[in-house]
């Protein structure tokens, strides 16, 4: 472990420790324990070594947009799609990943989004960790990771980050603030607003804005979660014999959907119909 070394947060640590709004009844700590602290444990690592479904979805779909935007001329060919999708290797995809992402191709084709806009910046989303912005609150140092899929500029110089999605989830804004909070750091001269495209719904969210102050609310919030996380993760160094203890399951309906079922002990059955 280097010097540097520093408790961290994302927007995806706090997702593991509380779901959104409305999916409360359903959060499992148990599956951040899995997740974030039994990674490199072996039977761990070869689920995380898989992306899912949603996951291979995602991916394709952010770098499908990419690749439309890296030569626009894909957008006004008549085989623009096909191309894109060859790019992608998409003939070597589960049949679901090849049908979805066909019909998000064809939809972003038909209704480019982005190719009036002046593109800031737009990632492939498979660039790996982006580089961490190091946060302060009280005695408490962090890591702050936020991978941000495309930033627009809008005409007035507004900065607009953009995170693009798939699936039919709703949007968190919790996501949002997380990435407002990163801009304030990257670009603190800057007016900054984030918002949600998802590419299969071909739905926009609503501009999210945040004040100072809900920003340092969230950035106290980020630097309690980065602190509670460490200290957890050493319990269980301490004493793995407790991870059910630190991090409790909450097994249900939603286990079904779990990556880690296959090896977590307390996975309710899949009920038959
Ligand atoms: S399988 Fe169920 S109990 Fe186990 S970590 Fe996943 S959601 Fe939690």
């Amino acid at each position: 472990m280097g010097k540097s070394w520093l408790p961290f947060a994302s927007y995806n640590l706090w997702s593991l420790f509380a779901s959104a709004v409305g999916q409360e009844h359903w959060h499992c700590d148990m599956k951040r324990g899995h997740a974030k602290v039994r990674k490199r444990e072996p039977d761990v690592a070869a689920i995380l070594a898989q992306d899912t479904v949603p996951q291979t979805i995602g991916l394709l779909a952010q770098q499908g947009v990419y690749e439309f935007h890296l030569n626009s001329q894909r957008l006004k060919d008549i085989d623009g799609v096909a191309q894109v999708s060859e790019i992608l290797k998409l003939d070597q995809q589960a049949d679901e990943v090849q049908e979805r992402l066909n019909q998000i191709l064809s939809q972003y084709y038909e209704n480019p989004i982005l190719l009036k806009k002046r593109i800031f910046s737009l990632s492939r989303g498979n660039e790996g960790f982006p580089e961490p912005i190091k946060l302060y609150y009280g005695s408490i140092t962090f890591n702050l990771f936020a991978a941000i899929d495309c930033i627009l500029l809008e005409p007035d110089g507004t900065l607009h980050i953009l995170d693009l999605k798939t699936g039919h989830s709703d949007f968190d804004e919790r996501q949002a603030f997380v990435y407002l909070l990163a801009a304030s750091y990257l670009f603190p001269r800057k007016r900054t607003i984030a918002s949600f495209y998802n590419l299969e719904l071909c739905k926009w969210s609503e501009p999210i804005t945040a004040t100072m102050s809900q920003l340092n609310a969230v950035r106290i919030e980020l630097a309690r979660l980065a602190q509670r996380h460490e200290a957890e993760k050493k319990q269980y160094r301490k004493n793995p014999a407790e991870f059910d203890r630190i991090f409790p399951p909450n097994p249900g309906f939603r286990c079904q959907y779990c990556q880690f079922n296959s090896i977590c002990q307390f996975a309710a059955q899949e009920v038959s119909a």
